[in-house]
C-alpha cells in the first residue's frame, strides 16, 4: 500500500468514526463548554437504548403537575420509580402534536404532552386495555 493510499484508507476510516460516535466523544474540548447535567441525559424510558445518540436538548424534564407526572412515570414501564429533577424522556417517545412553539421561537413541549411512542410493550398492553 502507497503512502496516499494509506492516508484515504485512514480517512474513510475517520469518516466512519465520527458517523458512530457521539460528537462528545470525538471532541472532548467540546464539553468544557456543557455543564454536567448535559452530558448525563438518559431517557427515563424502560429499554430506551437508542437515547444515547440523542442531542441533549432532546431530553424533556419531568412536568411539575402531579397527575401528569404520574402518568410520564407509569409510561415508563418502571416499577417503585420515582423520577427526579434529572429525570428526562427524550424526543422519540412524544408525537408532533406535543410540540409546540415558544415565545423565543423553540421547540417545546406543550402542557398536556404525554409519552406515546417506542413505549416498553408491557406499557402499552396496559394502556390498551384500559381504553
Ligand atoms: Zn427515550
Amino acid at each position: 500500500m502507497s503512502f496516499s493510499q494509506g492516508l484515504i484508507k485512514m480517512k474513510e476510516n475517520d469518516d466512519s468514526r465520527a458517523k458512530s460516535t457521539p460528537i462528545a466523544m470525538v471532541a472532548p474540548e467540546l464539553k468544557q463548554n456543557t455543564d454536567d447535567t448535559e452530558i448525563t441525559k438518559t431517557c427515563a424510558v424502560l429499554g430506551c437504548e437508542e437515547s444515547k445518540n440523542i442531542d441533549s436538548e432532546l431530553f424533556f424534564r419531568f412536568p411539575e403537575d402531579a397527575n401528569l407526572r404520574q402518568i410520564w412515570t407509569d409510561l415508563t414501564g418502571r416499577n417503585n420509580w420515582t423520577p427526579t429533577d434529572y429525570s428526562y424522556i427524550c424526543v422519540q417517545h412524544f408525537s408532533v402534536d406535543c410540540f409546540e412553539c415558544n415565545a423565543d421561537n423553540m421547540v417545546v413541549l406543550n402542557s398536556k404532552a404525554v409519552p406515546s411512542l417506542k413505549l416498553p410493550k408491557h406499557v402499552l398492553e396496559v394502556i390498551f386495555l384500559s381504553v
